[in-house]
């Protein structure tokens, strides 16, 4: 029986992750469920799936959940506070965590369970985007599992010849793997001529045409970010330079990735796009377990096309390719100015076009350094958030 704790329950990702546990009680039990201030969708999740601790970030949600729950009998304890947010990541009794908090804020609960040696299910790529040396030598030091739960990383993840902490000692190369074949659906203005984009609207962003996801990544998959934040993701986790990495567009999101060998052979993962096919893959590896995902019907699918990205009218993938070559706290400014334009564009501060232009202004004035410590990672994402605010006033 594992024990199992989800960071950003009450996300998308979070359902998913619920859906797939639920299919399989006998293997897994619920230490801990939390959301920033979703109180009422994390009671609900509460009483169907009998966690022992429920975390509530914001104090007056907690409270209103503490008094809704004990109305009805359930016997979740709930906790308050950014740091009850660590405490349910790294507990003894805990064996995995999903990590699905989105965005910065997910850094410090994430690194608190790589620091406690738990198997971690990574969704958060802003965590390891910020803070990847950081966070890949804590991995390394405390003995803990990272897996991939993002598609992408997820499918090259299974296409490599195993974990990538038992066969990469040399780098990629080491087993024999030539480049990494990196694909984005494009997302919903991939057809857009560029004149159209400035006038786009958070509705629309947010309507991608294959996945159903939180609001901040169907943002960031609109301006091709998410395929940068990515590109910068796969760095880390599978020891690569950003030469080994090609963005392929790949309009179906039928093949969520590809690793090609120097002998040629381009191996592909397939399948329908479900969140809960990599959740259950990482959950249950180096087995295999149900999810609940149908069947690839590759004769319905028809046709699968390709094509290169188009970093003129999507400027935010050269920004992410630039801040990955450029190392150091890069990484972390590009994140933290994305996350203030996302935000400021789906309020309707600032429009669809105006969020590339923010982040590469800061990061013309935020200075880059070597990140030695997790002080260093929050000072630049401090500042970088403080020039990416002043921006959004301008507008
Ligand atoms: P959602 O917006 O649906 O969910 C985000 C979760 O994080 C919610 O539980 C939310 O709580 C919580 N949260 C938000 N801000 C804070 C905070 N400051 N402190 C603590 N908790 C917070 O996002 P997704 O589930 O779509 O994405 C989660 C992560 O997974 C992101 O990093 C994303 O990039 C990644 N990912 C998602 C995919 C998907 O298909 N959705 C695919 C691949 C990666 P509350 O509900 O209370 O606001
Ligand atoms: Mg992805």
């Amino acid at each position: 029986m594992q024990s199992v704790t989800i960071l950003g329950a009450s996300g998308s990702i979070g359902d998913s992750t619920l859906n797939v546990l639920a299919q399989h009680p006998d293997r897994y039990s619920l230490y801990a469920l939390t959301a920033h201030t979703q109180w009422q969708k994390l009671g609900e999740l509460c009483l169907l799936h009998h966690p022992r601790y429920a975390v509530v970030v914001e104090e007056p949600g907690a409270e209103s959940l503490a008094l809704w729950l004990k109305a009805r009998g359930s016997a979740t304890q709930v906790l308050s506070g950014v740091e009850a947010l660590s405490e349910v990541a790294s507990a003894p009794e805990v064996d995995t965590v999903m990590a699905a908090i989105v965005g910065g804020a997910g850094l410090v609960p994430t690194l608190a369970a790589v620091r406690a040696g738990k198997k971690i299910l990574l969704a958060n790529k802003e965590a390891l985007v910020m803070a990847g040396g950081l966070f890949t030598r804590a991995v390394e030091e405390h003995g803990a599992t990272l897996l991939p739960i993002d598609s992408e990383h997820n499918a090259i993840f299974q296409c490599l010849p195993g974990h990538p902490r038992d066969c990469l000692g040399g780098g990629l190369a080491g087993s024999g793997v030539r480049k990494i074949l990196l694909t984005a659906s494009g997302g919903p203005f991939r057809d857009y001529p560029e004149e159209r984009l400035a006038s786009v609207t958070p509705e629309q962003a947010c309507a991608h045409p294959n996945w159903s996801m939180g609001q901040k990544i169907s943002v960031d998959s609109a301006t091709l970010m998410n395929k940068g934040l990515e590109l910068i993701e796969a760095c880390w986790l599978f020891h690569a330079r950003p030469d080994q990495i090609e963005v392929v567009v790949h309009p179906q999101s039928v093949i969520h990735s590809m690793v090609e060998y120097v002998d040629g052979s381009v191996l592909a993962q397939m399948g329908n796009p479900d969140m809960r096919t990599p959740i259950a893959h990482a959950l249950a590896w180096p087995e295999r377990m149900v999810s609940g995902v149908a069947s690839l019907d590759m004769i319905a699918t028809a046709r699968l096309d390709f094509a290169a990205p188009d970093t003129d009218r999507f400027p935010c993938l050269r920004l992410a390719a630039d801040a990955a070559r450029a190392g150091g706290t890069a990484p972390a400014v590009l994140n933290a100015a994305n996350e203030i334009a996302v935000e400021a564009f789906l309020r309707r501060r600032i429009g669809f076009t105006d969020i590339p232009r923010i982040i590469e202004t800061v990061m013309g004035r935020v200075a880059f350094t070597e990140p030695g410590s997790l002080d260093a990672v929050q000072s630049a994402d401090r500042e970088a958030r403080q020039q990416a605010s002043a921006l959004v006033e301008l507008h």
